[in-house]
């Protein structure tokens, strides 16, 4: 059922090291579920009976790492796999965290049996484990036939799961979108009921699945849903009204985005959190003359401080993040040779596509953004004329020309 071809040959061979020193192996969890649904993993894990410290014996290339949650990294030159022991859920009552003679806690790494391992995980179509060798794969939660059917299925009360985390609702979320697959009712009535937790998750762990949800191909599926059940506001401090303005803008540049990711091209959460937060920067701005440029200035740290609480952006995006805004009027008002400058400047391919992106979200036609098409164009006749047209035009108005009136409703 499983063609090995699609596994990682470097996987194959730790599992098969170990099998050999007479420890059980697989390979679990996302890998197994993407070739099932005929998808290339991103990467494989392996979990094992064998401790971390067993593990990292048998490989000479391999390191221990985290403290609480014990896993091995085996590496080759070019590859690391994540050897993980088979855990038992320690809230289930039969805890062996161990404690030194004072009490004070040296491990709470309950190691325990692949059915105790399997029971953890957050899905069933999460919870199958394959063996490259004998080509069986073990299934104890039916996460075959969860899968055949296109459905998402909690291990275990899913009340119960998400409260342990919450943020397995936005998984759930996740999956169905990548997968195509719909999502039990019993996980819906739980994202209702407990994603008011996914507030006390740390916005490290936040910004992670920020960028799994929005940068990987599926964003505007998963904006949607997110939409639904009501959640963007745990990963965007912005306030997307039904149709409007700001919701067009949002969705125009989560698009841009996946389309991106299937043409293979770069992307960064930069871009990303300068067109879903923009808005909400105009909002700060907006004046009777347009925008007011010294609070626009001044609002930028403001709406960024307001995203930190949710999502820890690291901060060598912030520049960027800033440099999009700025780009955005110096591309609105063109003075002088200006544009020869700023079409050298190493952002101007972001700030321009973000500035089609808002054009398309605001519904205007032959604003600045058709402008710098042509000016982008090998052509030292129309670039001068280009520039001649706009010395005609009322230099003071400009931000209010093209549309800001349009974005700021
Ligand atoms: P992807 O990597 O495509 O996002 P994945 O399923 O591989 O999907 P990981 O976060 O890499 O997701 O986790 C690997 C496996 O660990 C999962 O398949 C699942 O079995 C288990 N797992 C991960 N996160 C959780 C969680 N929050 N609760 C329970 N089990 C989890
Ligand atoms: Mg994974």
């Amino acid at each position: 059922m499983i063609d090995n071809k699609k596994i990682s040959k470097f996987a194959i061979s730790i599992v098969d090291k170990l099998q050999k020193n007479n420890y059980e192996a697989y390979l679990v969890g996302g890998c197994v579920r993407d070739i099932l649904c005929d998808m290339s993993p991103k990467d494989f894990d392996i979990a094992t009976d064998a401790t971390p410290e067993q593990v990292r014996k048998t490989f000479k290339a391999s390191r221990i790492i985290g403290k609480r949650f014990k896993l091995v990294h085996v590496f080759s030159r070019d590859e690391l796999i994540e050897v993980a022991t088979f855990r038992s859920d320690s809230l289930s009552g039969q805890s062996q965290i161990v404690k030194d003679d004072q009490g004070k806690i040296l491990r709470d790494n309950n190691w325990g049996s692949i059915e105790d391992d399997c029971k953890r995980r957050d899905f069933t179509l999460n919870a199958l484990y394959y063996c490259p060798l004998n080509k069986e794969i073990k299934d104890f939660a039916n996460g075959l036939n969860h899968i055949r059917k296109k459905v998402i299925v909690s291990l275990g009360d899913p009340q119960k799961r998400f409260e342990e985390d919450p943020v397995r609702s936005l998984r759930a979320i996740r999956f169905s979108s990548k997968l195509d697959f719909k999502i039990e009712n019993k996980i819906k009535d739980a994202i209702y009921d407990k994603s008011y937790l996914l507030s006390d998750i740390s916005n490290a762990r936040m910004f992670d699945e920020f960028c799994k949800i929005f940068l990987n191909g599926n964003g505007e599926k998963n904006f949607n849903k997110l939409y639904t059940f009501n959640l963007l506001r745990y990963l965007i401090a912005a306030n997307p009204d039904r149709n409007d303005y700001s919701k067009r803008v949002m969705i125009e540049a989560i698009k841009n985005t996946d389309d991106r990711v299937k043409n293979n091209q770069s992307k960064t959460p930069g871009f990303l959190i300068a067109a879903l937060l923009w808005p909400e920067l105009l909002k700060e701005c907006a004046s009777q003359e347009g925008i007011n440029i010294r609070k626009f200035f001044r609002s930028m740290d403001k709406v960024l401080k307001r995203q930190q609480i949710k999502t820890a952006v690291p901060r060598k995006f912030y520049n960027y993040i800033k440099d999009i805004w700025i780009l955005q009027l110096k591309l609105h008002s063109r003075i002088g040779n200006q544009p020869y400058k700023l079409i050298r400047h190493p952002r101007f391919r972001a700030a321009f596509d973000f500035m089609l992106v808002r054009e398309r979200a605001a519904n205007i036609k032959n604003g600045p953004g058709e402008w710098w098409e042509k000016f982008q164009k090998k052509d030292d006749a129309l670039k001068k004329n280009l520039i001649d047209q706009i010395k005609e035009e009322n230099e003071e108005d400009s931000y209010k020309k093209f549309g800001f009136s349009k974005e700021l409703g």
